[in-house]
């Protein structure tokens, strides 16, 4: 089917006004009125159709604004813990693989001590509230570009990458007694404190290894009475010697 021609109107008039100005003895005023009448329809026309692609590129300027701002709520709602603020786990078991392909890395893990009793004894939303206080702590005391996370119900990571030993013990002894320094208020009004587990972990490691290091070290804070730092020495010790380091 032959397209229909959108000018064909003005097609016409133009034609006639060519003939008419070819023409020395044509009366040419008619031609030309009809071309005015076609041409100011054209600048109305020409005038609306800019006015309502304006109007498109505006909506769609906004649309790709909202499309923006919906990709990164999403890809916070992936990489975040919602009751903290932390990073999640899966986030958190990334970045430090990352971190392990080019570095070495401390892997810091804390445990929140007999967490069972403040929601037992105050109930489950102070509960909350002293996870939300411990991540608001380490984030205060670490700064934001250090990878803060919450790996599950009352423990949290912290990713150190750094080749010296000393600087990520210091680390975490700092969490240690931050933690145990910090006031956490009504209906609590009591001290809160948190085991620590350190492990080094030189590059190539895998997370997993980094992990279960630190929470054998983790754990060795347990046993010692928790409120203390255990480090995890990733070095190979004479066998009369435990693993776990004391400090
Ligand atoms: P330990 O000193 O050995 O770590 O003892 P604990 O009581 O801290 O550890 P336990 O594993 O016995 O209890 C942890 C509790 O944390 C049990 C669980 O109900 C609670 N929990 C887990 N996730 C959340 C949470 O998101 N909010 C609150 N309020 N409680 C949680
Ligand atoms: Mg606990
Ligand atoms: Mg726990």
């Amino acid at each position: 089917m032959a397209e229909a021609d959108l000018f064909a109107l003005e097609s016409a008039a133009l034609a006639n006004a060519k003939a008419a100005h070819a023409d020395p003895r044509a009366d040419s005023r008619a031609a030309l009125a009809e071309l005015i009448v076609h041409y100011e329809r054209l600048m109305r026309e020409s005038r609306r159709l800019i006015r309502r692609s304006d109007r498109a590129e505006l909506d769609m300027n906004q649309m790709n604004r909202q499309l923006h701002e919906l990709a990164q709520q999403l890809e916070y709602r992936a990489t975040h813990d919602p009751l903290s603020g932390a990073l999640n786990r899966a986030a958190i078991i990334d970045k430090a693989t990352a971190c392990l392909r080019h570095s070495d890395m401390a892997l810091i893990v804390l445990d929140i001590d007999h967490f069972k009793w403040i929601n037992d004894d105050f109930g489950h939303p102070a509960g909350d509230a002293v996870i939300k206080t411990v991540v608001t702590c380490l984030r205060a005391l670490l700064g934001p570009e250090v990878a803060v996370g919450r790996v599950g119900g009352e423990e949290f990571s912290v990713i150190w990458p750094t080749a010296d030993t000393g600087e990520a013990r210091d680390v975490a002894i700092h969490i240690c007694n931050a933690i145990a320094d910090q006031v956490f208020g009504a209906p609590i009004n009591r001290q809160i404190t948190a085991s620590v587990g350190v492990s080094w972990n030189s590059v190539g490691t895998s997370f997993e290894l980094a992990y279960s290091r630190a929470d054998e070290a983790l754990y060795a804070a347990k046993r010692a009475g928790r409120n203390c730092v255990k480090i995890h020495s990733q070095l190979p010790l004479p066998v009369t010697q435990p693993a776990i380091a004391d400090l």
